[in-house]
């Protein structure tokens, strides 16, 4: 194929926001943001498809959306306890570009690269450029799951990995369908959600003839992301053979409202999408204005279990280094600090 050639999705992916003056002109906000705007996306930048900029609404400087992706200058605040590596991934990365923590399930980072930038992200400071694995490095990874037969998971994540071209997915399966002990294949993706674009033909037909069991696990934190494009790539999804599940992040001024997750809830189980896990914030510098207290969540919590089926309560975690899980409500007490 023509290398020039781009897609529909990855031309929406090049014409992505990424300019604050922009985004507070199409948003009709102040342009008084501006400074400190710019000074943000200097640390990490600003990037938004305009597909989940149509989502949100103009003039609205607390729309829960716009909160996802403006860059702020609180995010220059070093807060006490918030540093570049909280979870301490350094020291479960054996090989580059894979994640061994939990018993059976690795994880592999295909990619520094979203398709969004969320704010909030524990992504803003991970070491993608040192963790690169290049071909070779791959070839260690592949290596590492084939001689552990207690692995029967790989978690495709990053960044994105549905930023990654059709090919390349297909080259990775293909390698992975041929270890015998792996059974499943889980993809970490917020981009269904973000530039359902990218949800094509070609990636259902690769999907579709994987002989892998799928599980994808979405991540949306509020009702609003559901779009109708959205729903319509999430049923293609569940149409070859996946299983949808949700993350979501707890976010203080986006999410943290009891209505507002048990609506989340019910509109992604409507869109055929189970909630999973709500995380904790991770202690990541620059994010400390993002945080809920602990017994806010525990209410929150509460209240959603109360109003809620069980299957549509998230399991609330947090994650801890050296844990063999990530740690649910039961253990909240281990996770406060
Ligand atoms: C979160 C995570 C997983 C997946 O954990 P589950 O509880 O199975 O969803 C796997 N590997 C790493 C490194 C993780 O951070
Ligand atoms: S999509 Fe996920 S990994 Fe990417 S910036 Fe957002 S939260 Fe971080």
């Amino acid at each position: 194929m023509n290398k020039n050639f781009k897609t529909d999705w990855q031309s929406a992916l090049i014409n992505a926001v990424t300019d604050p003056e922009e985004l507070l002109t199409l948003l009709q906000l102040d342009l008084k943001l501006l400074p400190e705007a710019l000074a943000s996306a200097q640390q990490f930048p600003l990037k938004v498809p305009r597909g989940f900029l149509a989502r949100i609404q103009k003039g609205n400087m607390h729309d829960p959306l716009l909160q996802q992706i403006l860059p702020l200058g609180k995010e220059l605040e070093n807060t006490a306890g918030y540093i570049k590596d909280p979870l301490k991934e350094a020291e479960v990365n054996p090989t580059p570009g894979l994640l061994h923590k939990y018993h059976g399930r690795v994880l592999l980072t295909l990619t520094g690269v979203c398709a969004i930038n969320c704010r909030y992200c524990f992504r803003r400071e991970f070491p993608y450029e040192k963790n690169n694995p290049g071909k070779t490095g791959w070839q260690e990874a592949f290596q590492y799951i084939t001689n552990d037969p207690s692995i029967s998971e790989v978690i495709l994540s990053g960044g994105d990995p549905l930023i990654s071209t059709d090919d390349r997915l297909k080259r990775m399966t293909d390698l992975l369908t041929t270890i015998p002990h792996v059974k499943r294949l889980r993809i970490h993706t917020r981009i269904p959600i973000v530039l359902p674009e990218r949800i094509t033909t070609e990636l259902i037909t690769w999907l579709n003839a994987l002989s892998l069991q799928k599980v994808i696990v979405l991540h949306c934190n509020h009702p609003a992301e559901i779009s109708l494009p959205v729903k319509e790539a999430v049923q293609k999804l569940t149409d070859a053979g996946a299983v949808l599940l949700n993350q979501s992040v707890l976010l203080k001024g986006i999410n943290d409202e009891a209505s507002t997750l048990i609506a989340l809830s019910e509109t992604l189980f409507d869109a055929g999408i189970l909630p999973y896990y709500l995380h904790k914030l991770d202690k990541i510098q620059g994010t400390a204005h993002f945080d809920v207290a602990p017994e806010v969540a525990q209410k929150l919590h509460e209240t959603m279990l109360a109003h809620l089926p069980g299957y549509l309560v998230p399991k609330w975690v947090c994650e801890q280094p050296g844990a063999a899980s990530k740690l649910s409500f039961n253990s909240l007490e281990l996770c406060t600090d």
